[in-house]
Parts: structure tokens; sequence; C-alpha cells
């Protein structure tokens, strides 16, 4: 990201009775950036006759303040720590055009750096382009949780032998956000308790907080592979009181730092669940993105082997398994236990789905044709992003893994993977002053531990390109030799 240089002249109005510019002049004063450079330029107001004469501002009334939601005033968040942490490493990245040595700045904080060397499989943009010419119903509403097309190849795809989810449970939503919004909000009043994980995605918590809920984070284990601290979530519940509403558990499987939880693990959580009477929110948008052995294991499945007595609220979409986070489409599935202790949940989250009278109906048209195991080319799309990703991953991971300062286990699925930063041969004091200098030095951006609160970490995304993944981790190899502590870079050159 750029700062934002605005180049514009101003020109003062003919008319007397006010400082305003003219609207003419607004118009030309447009904001260049300063990462192209062709673009800098000076621009000139271009005067279309005389300017329109504005209203004197009225000076009074300057304790005129719009009366603004408590929902709308949480989100500014409790303590705001990731932003405090992120937005100064963010601010010093630059153009390579802006630096001495050139380079340009490679991101590994975030996935979305996949484009465009993984661009959207052609069957997507096909049925995309064929719902908009030969379905012209496309263009009228639908029903407000789904398109009933939609909502039965989703439905479809969440069954499995044994049990046939009902399309009716299924609601459409603007992606995996928008499912995870939907679903928390027709849970979450104030007061009522969260169990979020972490390392974990900030966005659970962050809607937990709009609705004043209370949020707990309970530990994931590193040396466990990522896997839920069960002693942790145990002394945790222990120390709820019983007038506290619980309201949901949410997991993320695969999870934004490469874990993939094992079936007997998924046991071991509805296990939890069903003691505390605690409904599960599943993050699985991440789907069957695993690598080697690993499998993923939908935890709706478990639990209808586990006797389907813990309700389980799915949240799920095609950003992450096809790529198309643009396109906004996501969704959510109820799977309601033998009790129906869901009903009324899955009740109101349909009624809230009609704020917005659903998502749009022409990316909902690309649904079926996505999510059909028919579809020519979709299976073999699919397994070269899998195979993609696991490649780079490999790459990454033994490129950083042979640097002094760092170690890491082989993800095990998804697109990100958390790295062991070791300090004490460094000349740097945390993971936020690693990131920040890397920046600086390297123009290389991770995200530092800090921010997800696991200190003396960072998290990379291996999304990027082989070439681009060679570049980076080289970088960061030099920078991590250039920060070795004098005495130890002494005695690597008696060595050698
Ligand atoms: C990206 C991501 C989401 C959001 O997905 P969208 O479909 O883009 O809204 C949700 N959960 C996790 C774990 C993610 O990584």
């Amino acid at each position: 990201m750029s700062r934002t240089i605005i180049y514009y002249k101003t020109y003062p109005l003919s008319s007397s009775d006010g400082a305003l510019s003219s609207p003419t002049s607004v118009a030309a004063s447009v904001p260049m950036h300063d990462n192209n450079r062709n673009n800098i330029a000076t621009m000139d107001a271009i005067s279309l006759g005389r300017p329109a004469k504005i209203r004197k501002v009225i000076q009074e009334a300057p304790s005129w303040i719009c009366s603004t939601s408590s929902m709308a005033i949480r989100t500014k968040g409790k303590n705001n720590s990731i932003q405090n942490i992120i937005q100064p490493i963010v601010d010093e990245i630059k153009s390579g055009f802006q630096r001495i040595d050139e380079k340009e700045p490679v991101s590994l904080a975030t996935a979305d750096s996949a484009f465009p060397h993984l661009p959207p499989c052609t069957e997507a943009t096909e049925a995309i382009v064929q719902a908009l010419i030969q379905t012209p119903h496309t263009a009228c509403y639908t029903h407000a949780s789904g398109s009933p097309e939609a909502r039965r190849a989703i439905a479809l795809h969440h069954s499995f032998p044994g049990h046939s989810l009902n399309p009716q449970h299924v609601i459409v939503t603007n992606g995996c956000s928008g499912a995870l919004e939907l679903t928390l909000s027709s849970i979450l009043d104030e007061g009522t308790l969260l169990l979020v994980p972490q390392p974990g995605l900030p966005l659970y918590e962050e809607i937990a907080e709009s609705h004043g809920a209370n949020v707990v984070r309970y530990r994931l284990d590193p040396n466990r592979s990522w896997e839920c601290d069960m002693d942790n979530l145990e002394k945790i519940m222990a120390g709820v009181s019983n007038k506290s509403p619980i309201g949901a558990m949410v997991i993320n499987n695969p999870s934004t730092h490469g874990s993939v939880f094992s079936e007997d693990h998924l046991e071991q959580l509805l296990d939890f669940a069903l003691k505390h009477h605690i409904p599960i929110v599943a993050d699985e948008v991440y789907g069957n993105l695993t690598f080697g052995s690993n499998r993923f294991h939908p935890i709706a499945k478990v639990a209808v082997k586990h006797g389907r007595r813990v309700p389980v609220i799915t949240t799920s979409g095609l950003s992450k398994q096809f790529m198309l986070p643009g396109w906004r489409i996501g969704w959510c599935t109820f799977q309601d236990n033998i009790y129906g202790s869901l009903r009324e949940v899955e009740r109101g989250a349909h009624r809230i789905a009609k704020f917005q009278h659903g998502v749009s109906h022409l990316q909902q048209s690309a649904i079926p044709i996505m999510l059909s195991q028919s579809t020519a080319g979709l299976v073999n799309w699919k397994e070269n992003l899998r195979a993609t990703l696991e490649r780079q991953a490999t790459i990454l991971c033994s490129n950083l893994d042979n640097c002094h300062c760092l170690s890491l286990a082989p993800p095990q699925g998804s697109m990100y993977t958390i790295v062991d930063l070791d300090l004490a041969p460094l000349d740097i004091d945390s993971d936020i002053e690693f990131a920040q200098k890397l920046v600086q030095e390297e123009n290389v951006f991770v995200l530092p531990g800090s921010s997800f609160g696991v200190t003396d970490t960072f998290r990379v995304a291996f999304s990027a390109s082989e070439t681009t993944l060679e570049m980076a981790s080289q970088r960061i190899a030099n920078f991590c030799s250039r920060h070795a502590k004098i005495e130890l870079r002494e005695e690597k050159g008696r060595e050698s």
C-alpha cells in the first residue's frame, strides 16, 4: 500500500461569500497515487464557466452529533491491538521505485497474492457468462435464503452416506464472512459467551464484540499441530458462571495456520460440546485443501457418527477452494441435533437473511456448476490447486527452515503456516521488530505473531507463485544472516 500524494492547484473562488472551492475545481482535484510513476503530473483545474455559488456554511450548532448505535461503537474494538501492531508495519511498505534498492514489495501476510498465477477455473467464469446470457431470470429476486438450485447443490455437497441435508437448512450468504456474521448474529447477545480459537481469524471476535458478547479465546496447542487445548477449554468452562448464557464455540478446520484436525480430535470436541451444551460453529472455508496423508473431516459428518447430539452450523464458500474471494459466494448449513436444540436459531437466521433479500442471484447461478462432481475439468482444476499449494508450501517451508533462527512444521492444509522465530541469535528483540525491519530492509511483509496472540512467531501465506516465494525466502534468509549477533557471525567466519 502506498501513501497518496495529492497534486492539485487550488483556485480561489471568484464569489465573495465564502471560502469554499467551486464544484468544478473540486472535481479536478483528483488524488494521484504515487505508485504509478507515469501518472505523476500536476493537475490543472478545468474551469467549466462560472463556479456555482455555494451557500455560506452556518457556523452555529457545533453540538450536532448524530446518534450512533452501540453496535457501531463496539466495532471500534476493545483495544484494537491488531491494528496498532499491523498498521505501522503496513505504512513502511513502499513500491520498488520509491526505494533505493528498488525491491518490489512482497506480501506473505495474506493469501490474496494468488492472483494472477492461479486464475479462476474456466468452468466458473463460463457458468457466470452462461447465466448472464441464457438465464435472464437471474436478474430477478430469488428466495432471501438463496436460490432453490444453489441451496439444493449446497445441501447435496454437505450430505454424506447415512445423512442427507435438506436444502431448507441452507442459507446462501455474501462469502463465508457473511455466513459467520449471519450465524453469530442469530446466536449472540450482550453477555453471551462465545469461545473463539487463538490463534484464529479476528473476524469471529469482531462480529461477537459488535453484539456485546463475552468473547473468550481458547488456546490452540502448537505442540499438537494446533489442536484445541482441551484442558484449557475445561478450565475456561469451570470459570464460567452458571448464569451467563452460552452461545457457541467456533472452530476453524482446516485453519488459517495450516492445521487439519483428525477425526479423533473432532470427536473430542463433540464430547466437550455435548458435556457443556455448546453448539459448534465450524468455519470450513478451506474444505479439502489438505496435504499429504491429512484428510479433511467435516465436523457435521463426525457429529452424525457421534449420535447427532451436538448441533453444528457449518460456514463455507467458494472463496478459498476455488480461488474466487472476490465473487463473495458463501453459505451456512444448519445440522440440528436429535433434540431440535438449534431450531429457533435457524429460524432467526432465515429471518435476518431477509434484511438483505439474499445475495446476488447471478453469482448464485454458478454454485450448482461449481459443486457438481460431473462438471468436466473442475475436479482436475481443484486437484491442481491443491497440488500447487502443497508444492509451494514445501518450497517456502524448506527454504525458511534452512535459516538459523527459523523453524516450522510443514503445514497440513490451507494456505498459511506459522513460523517459529528464535530471537536469541538475532540482534532483534521481538516478532514485531522482526516484521517491521523485514519490511524496511527487504520489503517483505509477514504477519507478526504478537498480532494474533502467539509471540516469537510469524505467519506466512504460501499462495504466491514459486518464483515469488523463492525470492521472498531468499530475502528473509539474507535478513536473518544480516541480523545474526556479531559474535555468532564471527564464529561462523572462523569455521569456514
Ligand atoms: C478467508 C476466510 C474467511 C472469509 O471468507 P470469504 O468467503 O472471503 O468471506 C472465513 N474464514 C477463514 C478461516 C478464512 O480464511
